[in-house]
């Protein structure tokens, strides 16, 4: 096992790492930029090295600064944690050339997921079913062709970054007219955002769930799923609530989408925690996207399955066998997850600032992962998450009522918070029935809905 494992991020998921690292008895380090000074983890740091500053180019992905700070403390092993540098082969890469062990997948499998037409290739390979799309990256300079696979598609279609994430570099076109020029605005926008300006196309579903299956794989390919989660609480395709089992799915289909998705890390010799994202319609599975990384919402995983996730990883990555089997992982009770942001309710605009005050709620089965304390000043440069709070509850209504108990418990001064929307989300009778769309919560605002009167 690692003695020392330097952490490459920030926010509450540089907290959790330190706290998984603190759980085995490894020491660790953390970097931060110039404006993290003053973060929790940074105060209780065993130790911490500046890298930089508040830009994340210049600190939170700028490698030879990570990678110097992890030679000048003498780590063994570098965890990225999630965004960032966390899905960058590159880095991974460096990493290793550099005698670090990285706390991920092989360079490889993180470019080839990284791509997502490969990505999609490789999963048809293994058997896992996919969006219905064009056969990899659009041609360059032919219109016809690409008018004629859209057309066999049928519309609506989505146009989506070969090299995209993070929700950015898609777009819905409903009909042919539209489809040429924005098929050039999404090229102009991922070569800007991405550096690549290779497109695909996929049908557009109109009323799926996105249900996603969490994979742990050792280094001799011995793999396990941890069941699923439905993460279609959506607004502008970032998640804003998860929860975990899925309801109103078949079993079988899970097993049988979870079996198919060990098959594929086999095929690739995938290393690590990873996650494959799909989309589920009619009782079908459509293969999105792979993340070859901890995700934000892994928290609801283990409160289900009672095995931590971070210590997995890090398990895995020191090369010891993978400590459970298929058998023993067992779902237990229900639980969700509420993304917490310093942004406005109404408008959604972030509003970062000093926090006077904040208190978080607790209780039996509530968990709170948030690097926020008060007078700690959330900045303006990065994700503006302060908090997860997580709710475990026998029913998946029990873990509603707890959920809305810990955020009515929950409360900051001095920015504003997005509690009012998760409170009235819960408080949804479509949403307590449950099984709804991906598009659900963004028409919910539409609709105006949600009104926020009172607390
Ligand atoms: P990213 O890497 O940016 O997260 P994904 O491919 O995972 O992109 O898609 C993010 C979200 O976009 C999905 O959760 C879903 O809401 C929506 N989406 C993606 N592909 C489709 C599709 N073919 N049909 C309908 N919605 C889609």
């Amino acid at each position: 096992m690692f003695e020392k494992i330097l952490i490459a991020n920030r926010g509450e998921i540089a907290l959790r790492v330190q706290r998984a690292c603190r759980a085995l008895g490894i020491r660790s380090v953390v970097v931060y930029s110039d404006t993290d000074r003053e973060a929790k983890y940074v105060k209780l740091a065993d130790e911490s090295v500046c890298i930089g500053g508040a830009r994340a180019s210049q600190s939170y992905l700028n490698i030879p600064a990570i990678i110097a700070a992890a030679e000048i403390t003498n780590a063994q092993a570098i965890h990225p944690g999630y965004g960032f540098l966390s899905e960058n082969a590159e880095f991974a890469h460096q990493a290793e050339e550099s005698g670090f062990v990285f706390i991920g997948p092989r360079a490889a499998n993180i470019a080839m997921m990284g791509d997502k037409v490969k990505a999609k290739e490789m999963m048809t390979k293994s058997g896992v079913p996919t969006v219905p799309g064009s056969d990899g990256e659009l041609p360059h300079k032919n219109d016809k062709e690409i008018l004629k696979i859209a057309k066999k598609l049928t519309y609506p279609v989505i146009i989506k970054a070969v090299a995209g994430g993070g929700g950015r570099g898609m777009r819905v076109v409903y009909k042919e007219e539209d489809l040429l020029q924005l098929i050039e605005i999404t090229r102009g926008e991922a070569l800007s955002g991405f550096g690549n300006d290779g497109v695909y196309l996929e049908k557009f579903l109109s009323n799926p769930r996105h249900i996603e299956i969490q994979v742990l794989v050792d280094e001799y390919g011995n793999a396990i799923y941890l069941g699923e989660r439905d993460c279609s609480m959506q607004r502008r395709h970032q998640k804003v609530i998860e929860e975990a089992p899925a309801i109103n799915i078949k079993p079988q289909l899970i097993k049988e989408i979870g079996l198919s998705c060990l098959k594929a890390c086999k095929a690739m010799r995938y290393r690590g925690a990873g996650t494959f994202e799909f989309l589920y319609e009619n009782e079908q599975f459509y293969f999105i996207e792979m993340n070859t990384r901890v995700q934000v919402e892994h928290t609801i995983t283990e409160m289900v399955t009672g095995i931590d996730i971070v210590k997995e990883q890090i398990y895995i990555a020191s090369g010891e066998k993978l400590r459970y089997k298929q058998d023993q992982v067992k779902m237990s009770g229900h639980a969700i997850e509420c993304r917490i942001n310093a942004e406005d309710p109404f408008n959604f605009i972030p509003s970062p600032g000093k926090i006077d005050q904040c208190h978080f709620g607790g209780g039996n089965g509530i968990r709170v992962d948030s690097h926020v304390y008060s007078g700690y000043t959330v900045p303006p440069n990065y994700d503006s998450m302060i908090c997860k709070i997580i709710a475990h509850g026998e029913s998946r209504l029990e873990a509603i009522n707890k959920m809305k108990t810990a955020l009515l418990e929950t409360n900051f001064s001095g920015i504003k918070s997005n509690i009012l929307l998760h409170l009235k989300l819960l408080e949804d009778r479509n949403f307590i029935e449950g099984g709804q769309s991906i598009h659900y919560l963004e028409k919910l605002i539409a609709l105006k809905n949600i009104s926020y009167d009172s607390k």
